[in-house]
């Protein structure tokens, strides 16, 4: 593993409009001081490992991640607990689903190591920037957006030669507005997000690309997100369009799509799915049909929605929506809430970490 050389912003953001940005950060709007770097060609493999200044890109206007979108991320959290310490939650899954990610886009492979120092150097460097929650209500933290890009400059199509991984970093408030009230989602089954063969199962810029008409559908019917169903009969439940499907039965299970090619293995997916037995639940991944869960709360034997991400944590479904589905989930359940405590009580430090989670 090589050492991340500083390189330090002379102008960083004073501390006024850095506690003014804190004070209300939304999601995703504003970016910290510095961001990690390491360069990428075929011959030299990665190298030139550093920590500089935030700022823009210089990218060549052939630059194949442009035109052919060869191009992947990763999404994580850095929480800061009671005592002031900071900590990400299992950085080595994104690590490895990152790796599966470039396997897939045929981009080089990242060392965990490299991965996993990237952004503890990032978060050292910008540690100011890593918000204090007031209380336990409070779900602030500082999003940390690790990805890579083809950067050769050429036309032709085939894997880039040279390569560029960055982290920047974002602080971060609850992604929905409301917090953990109910969104209702909108049942896509025309418009589709990921196949068999295809890339759903890594997190690349295109399955987003991909996911934004069904996301503009979903708005104009009054939903928050989209309810992606597999694509070749619209038939099974496979993920949101950026969070995991989760239902819960009267006889205690935790239900979840199976994976597959079209859907991406989430770490707060895995990690529910891990906590599920110690709160009385039995975590089961297979094939969820729709018919399944709406004729299920018809006749009582689903009980509770939720999506799960690490951006938005859980969120209760409220309703799903489509064009021949209506169905209503009532008030958030018992077992979301539970599920929801335990996981946010274990990032933020109020809950032993028996699992190592914590880095
Ligand atoms: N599915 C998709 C399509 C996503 O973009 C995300 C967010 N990374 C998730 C699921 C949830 O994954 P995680 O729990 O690792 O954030």
């Amino acid at each position: 593993m090589s050492e991340f050389q500083l390189l330090k912003n002379v102008e960083p953001k004073s501390a006024a409009v850095r506690d003014a940005i804190m004070a209300d950060p939304g999601f995703g709007n504003h970016f910290t001081d510095h961001m990690a770097h390491i360069r990428y060609t075929t011959e030299q493999g990665w190298h030139g490992h550093e920590v500089k200044p935030y700022g823009p890109l210089l990218l060549d206007p052939a630059a194949a991640v442009l035109h052919y979108a060869q191009e992947i991320f990763e999404g994580l959290k850095a929480y800061r607990h009671a005592d002031g310490s900071v900590w990400t939650f299992r950085p080595e899954r994104n690590a490895e689903r990152f790796n599966l990610s470039a396997e897939r886009l045929a981009l080089p492979q990242l060392p965990v190591e490299d991965f996993v120092e990237s952004l503890r150097a990032t978060v050292e460097q910008d540690a100011a920037w890593v918000p204090t929650p007031k209380d336990a209500s409070d779900e602030v933290s500082l999003y940390l957006r690790p990805f890579m890009i083809a950067s050769e400059s050429f036309l032709g199509v085939r894997p880039s030669q040279t390569v560029d991984y960055y982290v920047i970093a974002s602080p971060a408030g609850a992604y929905f507005e409301g917090g953990a009230k109910g969104v209702d989602i909108w049942l896509s089954d025309k418009l589709k997000r990921a196949s068999m063969g295809g890339t759903g199962f890594a997190k690349c810029g295109g399955n987003y690309a991909a996911s934004m008409t069904a996301q503009a559908e979903a708005a104009a019917h009054g939903c928050k997100q989209v309810m992606f169903t597999d694509a070749a009969e619209s038939r099974y439940l496979e993920e949101l369009g950026g969070m995991n499907l989760m239902l819960v039965t009267q006889d205690g299970e935790l239900i979840t799509p199976e994976l597959g090619d079209s859907i991406l293995n989430g770490v707060t997916r895995r990690s529910l799915l891990e906590l599920a037995p110690s709160l009385g639940l039995t975590p089961i991944e297979r094939k969820i049909e729709v018919s399944e869960w709406v004729k299920g709360v018809e006749s009582g034997y689903i009980t509770e929605a939720f999506a799960c991400g690490t951006a938005a944590v859980i969120t209760p479904i409220g309703r799903l929506l489509g064009n021949e589905v209506e169905v209503d989930m009532g008030d958030t359940g018992e077992y979301t809430t539970k599920l929801r405590t335990a996981l946010l009580d274990i990032q933020y430090g109020r809950a032993e970490d028996t699992n190592n989670w914590l880095v």
